[in-house]
């Protein structure tokens, strides 16, 4: 008999849970099963990955434990930014200018690609191009100069021209910023509206999704089998893990080799009641989203309804702590002390996956096991790539996924009981500096 689909988690409450479009509960994997590839997690990384095989031809079975979009995809900034979190200069350092250039043109790909989708599925996601890197500090100016410099000179960008004080406060209303970096290529959506609009197209391209359908068990193999409270499923050809930073490890080889290399960072947002058009407009007549360049960055943009999605604040304490969305709300007053009488109606948090290179993290467990994680705060973008090349790489040679998968990856140090309090500790020197750079 089938679990009771109440139990599987259902999104937190959030301003996009609010304003998601209607989404019936899929049901739980029941029984014996057999599919060509699983995909476990139905974030972007497991929805593009299963939209990707369906649409070549392969039976595919998502098994997501709580509710499509319940990770990070359904409660993001919704900011499509350009570029890795990490410069072009050191990513060349690691992997060499040859692959640093493959890298840059899968990031634009991957920016590409949700316009792609969102066009060709007719996903109503409020997809918007245009993006503000602000200025907070006189050194960021130079910071975004050399950022562009880089994308320009080495890797043909076409977009982006640097503001000066009075041209950022033009499109930004906040008295603390002195410059800024807009870029059209970048851009926003409704991450939530996304995430089901790419499950609704992997849906019709045959994918069948199960939901409340946690994996506590992948029996690796030529067929390797997944196990869930009530169902199992073996795949003929073979499993992707896309569980990122909420991937409750399913097999020990996840342990040895995903776990250490990403570390899950608390980060938080909130949408104020709705300011009106007038006010939201005068707010950021640009309307574009908005981040500045702090170590512990903030990130904002405008609702369709005309609220502020204001995030921020890193927890790398793993610890969800009271009165984190007040500590935002004082932030947002901070860059907009216009804002001091706006009341907030929902405030979230979620995990980000960070690496310690900000790079992402994709690879083999076994030859037909293969996992995509640690976007870094990028996975916006990146993730929909991920899951294609992942995808590509399980059913023939992809040389997209072996470029991702030649980034070379530490471990955070310290170990499981260490890494998180070593991290704290290094993260608040960075804060430091934030403070006082
Ligand atoms: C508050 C917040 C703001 C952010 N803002 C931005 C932003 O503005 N721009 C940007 O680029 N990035 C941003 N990010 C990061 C971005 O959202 C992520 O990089 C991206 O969504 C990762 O997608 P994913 O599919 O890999 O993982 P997720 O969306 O986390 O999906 C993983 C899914 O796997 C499921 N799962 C885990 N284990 C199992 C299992 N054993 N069996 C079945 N299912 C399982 C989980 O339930 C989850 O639904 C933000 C993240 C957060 C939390």
């Amino acid at each position: 008999m089938s679990a009771p689909l109440a139990a599987a988690p259902s999104w937190p409450r959030s301003w996009y849970a609010a304003s998601a479009h209607p989404w019936q509960p899929r049901p739980p994997l029941t029984g014996e099963a057999v599919t060509d590839v699983v995909v476990v997690g139905g974030g972007f990384t497991g929805l593009s990955a299963a939209l990707e095989l369906a649409e070549r031809g392969y039976a595919v079975t998502l098994l997501e434990a709580a509710r499509i979009g319940f990770g990070a995809s359904g409660r993001n900034g919704g900011h499509i930014a350009t570029a890795y979190n990490q410069s072009m200069a050191t990513i060349e350092r690691l992997v060499g200018r040859e692959d640093a250039g493959h890298l840059w043109q899968l990031y634009e790909g991957a920016k590409a690609l949700i316009a792609q989708r969102v066009a060709r599925h007719r996903i109503d996601c409020d997809l918007h191009w245009g993006y503000l890197l602000a200025a907070v500090k006189p050194r960021h100016r130079g910071e975004l100069a050399r950022s562009l410099d880089e994308w320009r000179d080495r890797y043909g960008y076409p977009y982006g021209r640097l503001l000066d004080r009075d041209e950022t406060r033009a499109m930004v209303d906040s008295p603390r910023y002195v410059g800024g970096l807009f870029d059209e290529g970048g851009g926003q959506l409704h991450p939530l509206n996304y995430a089901l609009g790419l499950a609704r197209a992997a849906e019709a391209a045959g994918v069948c999704l199960h939901e409340g359908s946690a994996v506590t068990a992948v029996t690796p193999g030529p067929q390797p089998v997944c196990e869930t409270a009530e169902g199992r499923v073996r795949a003929r050809v073979g499993v992707l893990l896309a569980g990122n930073a909420y991937l409750k490890s399913p097999l020990p080889a996840a342990r040895r080799v995903m776990q250490g290399r990403i570390m899950p960072v608390g980060t938080y947002m909130v949408a104020t009641a709705p300011l009106g058009a007038a006010r939201a407009n005068a707010l950021i007549p640009a309307d574009v989203p908005v981040a500045d360049i702090l170590f512990v960055l903030n990130y904002y943009r405008l609702s369709a309804d005309r609220r502020l999605l204001f995030g921020g604040l890193v927890n790398y304490s793993g610890i969800d702590r009271a009165g984190l969305a007040r500590r935002l709300r004082r932030t947002m007053v901070h860059y907009f002390p216009g804002l001091a009488d706006v009341p907030v109606d929902y405030a979230w948090g979620g995990n980000v996956a960070i690496t310690r290179n900000r790079l992402p993290h994709l690879g083999r467990l076994d030859q037909n096991i293969l996992f995509a994680q640690g976007f870094s705060g990028n996975g916006v973008a990146l993730t929909g790539m991920a899951g294609r090349v992942m995808a590509e790489a399980l059913v023939a040679a992809s040389t997209r996924f072996d470029v991702f998968a030649r980034l070379p990856h530490g471990r955070f140090p310290g170990g499981p009981g260490l890494r998180v309090p070593a991290l704290v500790l290094a993260m608040a020197w960075l804060r430091l500096k934030d403070l006082i750079g």
